[in-house]
């Protein structure tokens, strides 16, 4: 599947009982330069297993890697980051739960957001070779990283990479990893608990297409299901 296609994207969800923001490939295409930034982002999510998705902007789209043990700042680990189905940029905004039983049903906490910066001058080659260097300028993560691609050792391996730090000033060999130190909500604060226990649920495609309020005192906790609302 070439990147820049929301195809896979749409046949997995049933857009009726999902929150996620349906999207669309956006028209911008984004030539490798400064003109304009590209954007990284990255979600944890508990789903059938913890994992964090960690997504770059390219041709419209967010490329997606889903990566069990999440992003390790020691150059020493090699993280593995399943490739999976390209997501729209309107993802990227996207805090909350996916309800039971649907595609990835569990919680989502946007966990780091910034932009990042392509190694190569051709990234669609780069990807299509299996190493893609970049730097992010994150939040949370930041400086060199790579994605290399694993050999597949049979037709249903999925399409497996690892997620590499490249040594500079951000490595980190030892003390707590950030995603050790950080498990809280770049955007809105809140706890992974707090998210899935539904205070501030928002629609990503509600009307005025506001993000939600933003850091509620964690003290008070909205009685389950009390305040939301079905938008659809
Ligand atoms: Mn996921």
């Amino acid at each position: 599947m070439p990147s820049g296609s929301l195809r896979d994207y749409h046949r997995k969800r049933d857009f009726k009982l999902t929150a996620e923001p349906k999207g669309a490939v956006a028209k911008r295409k984004t030539a490798t330069g400064k003109a304009s930034k590209l954007r990284y982002l990255i979600q944890k999510h508990d789903a059938t297993r913890l994992h964090y998705d960690f997504r770059l902007e390219w041709n419209g789209t967010l490329m997606s890697w889903a990566v069990p043990k999440g992003p390790s700042e020691n150059p020493d680990d090699k993280r593995l980051a399943v490739h999976v189905e390209d997501h729209p940029l309107d993802y990227g905004n996207f805090e909350g739960t996916i309800p039971k039983g649907q595609y990835g049903g569990g919680t989502v906490m946007l966990w780091d957001t910034g932009t990042w910066a392509p190694h190569d001058a051709d990234v669609d080659a780069a990807i299509k070779k299996g190493k893609l260097g970049f730097t992010l300028y994150g939040k949370r993560l930041h400086g060199n990283w790579a994605l290399v691609r694993l050999r597949k050792r049979s037709p249903k391996d999925k399409d497996n990479w690892l997620l590499i730090k490249e040594h500079d000033e951000f490595e980190r060999k030892d003390g707590k990893l950030t995603t050790e130190r950080e498990t809280s909500s770049v955007k809105s604060g809140r706890a992974m608990d707090e998210i899935a226990a539904g205070k501030s649920v928002w629609h990503s495609n509600s009307a005025d297409g506001k993000p939600p309020p933003a850091k509620k005192p964690p003290a008070k906790k909205a009685a389950a299901g009390g305040s939301k609302k079905k938008t659809r």
